[in-house]
């Protein structure tokens, strides 16, 4: 890939959200995101020379939310192995992020590790055997690391914000330890679940991190191997079939990469073998995933060629 098409074609989407109006409706359910800037837009594409191509608000922090579940299901992985599918399942959810039906027929055993109760049983898993600091400064000393960057932080404001109001994931998490599914304590899991979702970062520091899983597990520009080429592919498939909840039939029509979405109108695209995409809008749709985020990155896969299921 030429860079200089690749910061062309970046440069052409970012002008071309910056006019719509259509934006979405910016969350509003955990107080302190919504009062973020519906017009904010931010694109940066890696390739796998590490050519960085940014456009719009690139270097802006935003609240990654649910974009942290990718990680948090990495480090789990690493830490417990195959034993992390004993919590949760594979299968796209076909409901809503913070469902609790679904949770009720399965016995307390959440469909996938990126909705809500499955991205809690993961962070229970990763606390196991740690005190809920010590968890979480591995969390971002893991984000950090990915991202070759240590002025990531979490933003405080906002964890407050979501603890004050988590209910429904507090919901999630008493049911599921009420059939033995979490081993610590609630308040304990769900502090640093709520903490890992209110790490603040950019598109660059984001699409930065994602790049392993681009690369068959590996940075290319380090050399750091962070995980097996195997996981990373496997990473890769749950990101496809349940990146965007239940938008994720959707996403993976028009844009045909496989992507993790989050509240806070960040997306996080793995282009394999070719980019890690990070895009963010604040605005969402209907099923809680950012409305320009994916509009962009379908314009961005159309003019590349990028859809794994062919140009
Ligand atoms: N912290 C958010 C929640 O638990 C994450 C949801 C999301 O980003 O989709 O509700």
């Amino acid at each position: 890939m030429n860079p200089d098409h690749l910061d062309q074609i970046v440069a052409e989407i970012s002008g071309e959200m910056a006019q719509r109006v259509d934006r979405g409706e910016v969350a509003s359910y955990i107080p302190e995101l919504a009062g973020v800037d519906p017009q904010r837009f931010g694109l940066v594409v890696i390739d796998a020379n590490g050519h960085v191509a940014a456009g719009g608000d690139a270097d802006v922090p935003f609240s990654i939310q649910s974009i942290s579940k990718v990680f948090t299901l990495t480090l789990a992985l690493g830490k417990s192995g195959d034993r992390v599918w004993r919590r949760v399942g594979r299968e796209p959810s076909g409901s809503a992020f913070n469902s609790i039906v679904q949770l009720e027929r399965e016995r307390g055993i959440p469909r996938n590790p990126f909705i809500n109760a499955g991205a809690i049983a993961v962070t229970d898993l990763i606390l196991s055997g740690h005190l809920p600091r010590e968890a979480l400064g591995e969390i971002l000393r893991f984000m950090q690391f990915l991202a070759g960057d240590s002025s990531i932080v979490i933003d405080e404001a906002v964890a407050a914000s979501e603890q004050r109001t988590g209910f429904r994931n507090a919901a999630l998490a008493n049911y599921m330890k009420s059939f033995g599914v979490l081993d610590n304590p609630v308040e304990y899991t769900l502090g640093v679940y709520f903490h890992h979702c209110a790490i603040a970062m950019s598109c660059r520091q984001l699409a930065m991190a994602g790049r392993f899983l681009a690369h068959n597990g590996r940075n290319p520009s380090t050399g750091h191997n962070v995980v097996s080429t195997q996981r990373a592919r496997r990473i890769n498939a749950l990101m496809l079939t349940c990146g965007h909840y239940d938008g994720s039939g959707e996403f993976a029509y028009r844009v045909g990469l496989p992507g993790k979405s989050g509240v806070g109108g960040g997306v996080l695209a793995v282009a394999p073998g070719k980019a890690s995409i990070a895009v963010w809008s604040p605005g969402l749709d209907a099923a809680g995933n950012s409305h320009l985020g994916r509009i962009a990155l379908e314009a961005l896969t159309k003019r590349l060629g990028w859809s794994i299921f062919g140009v």
